[in-house]
């Protein structure tokens, strides 16, 4: 009998990759499967930037590189970082790792111990709570809510602080529900975080560009009374189309640059050098691509909330960000997981139960709609006809 670590057992998971190798079974059965499952744009990764990461692997860049990442692409996150949110970031603390998760378990096993409690949004992505019952600490969900857009409210994080919290996380725009939190509530929320100075900020900033109805990003490194304790993360994998190349960052206050660094050196040592030269040719290269995407995804999300309204049983906010819609399923009778077969079985339509984003995400189904219109459509015709 292997003696394996009790913390193991804790340790969560993310359904979408579950779902992704069921309907990826299925579809080597000969099944014809639509994945509205995962959360990853449908478009290949702008063709520049494969250039770069191509040119780079020709020009001979197959070494290890700094642990934090190379100097030029922190150079260049800090200016893109003044060029979108107006603020000044020092390159020395940005610290590149590859993807957006590696920051959440360094950030989380940081401040997680048992005794400690770490407030996560529920329902959210799932790796938050995940990681924290691996750490041993207390998960301490902060309920978002239809009835709110799905949006935080500062009076319902700032009631659940206390002497033990010792991390916040927030998230928006917001995996699973696309929801945004309005710039009024944030304001109150770090007026809030004022009077809490031992609480630690993690800022999961992935969905940053992609906005809709007009909104802007407002970002919490813009709040300089909480910048020595705020982690934001920002990545490349949703808003160049690079999730398979694994690169991402986060800026850290400058106490904990040297700690996370050495977490690096411990798990990965360095992001692949091509990634990196690529990540650099997408933060200085031509944005079009990334702003037709968006321009996509908003045409999409248009077509697919006002199917899922018609759909009977189903009642579909419109969320303001991200690549998600999460109707509330009430009305059909269905649970949230119950849903999820019978539209993977019957309709082969891949989408993930809300319960895969903690318990408050009972009576939803996430759709991602990171994938063609034709699809959309079908799928949505599909299950109206299951239905
Ligand atoms: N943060 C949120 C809220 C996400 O939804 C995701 C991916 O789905 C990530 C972070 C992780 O992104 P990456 O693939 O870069 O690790």
């Amino acid at each position: 009998q292997l003696r394996l670590a009790d913390n193991l057992s804790r340790l969560g998971t993310e359904s979408a990759f579950t779902v992704l190798a069921r309907a990826g079974r299925l579809a080597a059965e000969g099944r014809d499967i639509i994945n509205l499952g995962i959360g990853q744009p449908d478009f290949a990764t702008p063709e520049h930037i494969v250039e770069a990461g191509v040119k780079a692997l020709r020009d001979g860049h197959h070494g290890y590189t700094p642990a934090n990442g190379l100097p030029v692409l922190r150079e260049a996150v800090a200016a893109d970082l003044h060029g979108r949110h107006g603020v000044d970031v020092d390159p020395d603390t940005v610290v590149v790792v590859p993807g957006g998760k590696p920051t959440m378990f360094f950030s989380i096993m940081m401040f997680g111990q048992p005794g400690a409690e770490i407030l996560y949004p529920n329902p959210g992505f799932p790796i938050y709570e995940s990681v924290i019952r691996y750490s041993g600490a207390t998960p301490v969900p902060i309920p978002l809510e239809e009835a709110q857009g799905f949006g935080f409210s500062a009076d319902q994080v700032l009631e659940k602080i206390t002497d033990r919290t010792t991390l916040l996380i927030i998230n928006s725009p917001a995996n699973p529900t696309g929801g945004v939190t309005p710039k009024s509530e944030i304001d109150k929320l770090v007026r809030g975080l004022e009077e809490h100075p031992h609480v630690a900020i993690l800022s999961d900033e992935i969905y940053s560009q992609m906005l809709y109805g007009g909104r802007t990003h407002v970002s919490l490194l813009q709040y300089p009374s909480i910048r020595d304790r705020l982690i934001m993360l920002d990545g490349w994998s949703k808003t160049y189309a690079m999730t398979g190349w694994r690169l991402g960052y986060a800026v850290w206050p400058k106490a904990l640059v040297d700690p996370v660094t050495r977490l690096c050196i411990n798990d990965h040592s360095c992001v692949n050098a091509a990634a990196q030269y690529a990540g650099l040719a997408a933060l200085t290269g031509p944005q079009d691509a990334v702003e037709k995407m968006v321009g996509e995804f908003d045409a999409r999300r248009r077509v697919i909330v006002e199917r899922l309204n018609a759909l009977p049983g189903f009642r579909c906010a419109d969320p303001g960000g991200a690549f998600y819609v999460f109707p509330n399923i009430e009305g059909t009778g269905l649970h949230a997981t119950q849903a999820q077969d019978l539209f993977l079985d019957k309709a082969g339509v891949a989408t993930i139960a809300g319960t895969s984003f903690g318990a408050w995400g009972e009576g939803y189904l996430r759709f991602s709609y990171a994938n063609s219109l034709d699809n959309i459509q079908t799928a949505i015709d599909r299950i109206a006809k299951l239905i």
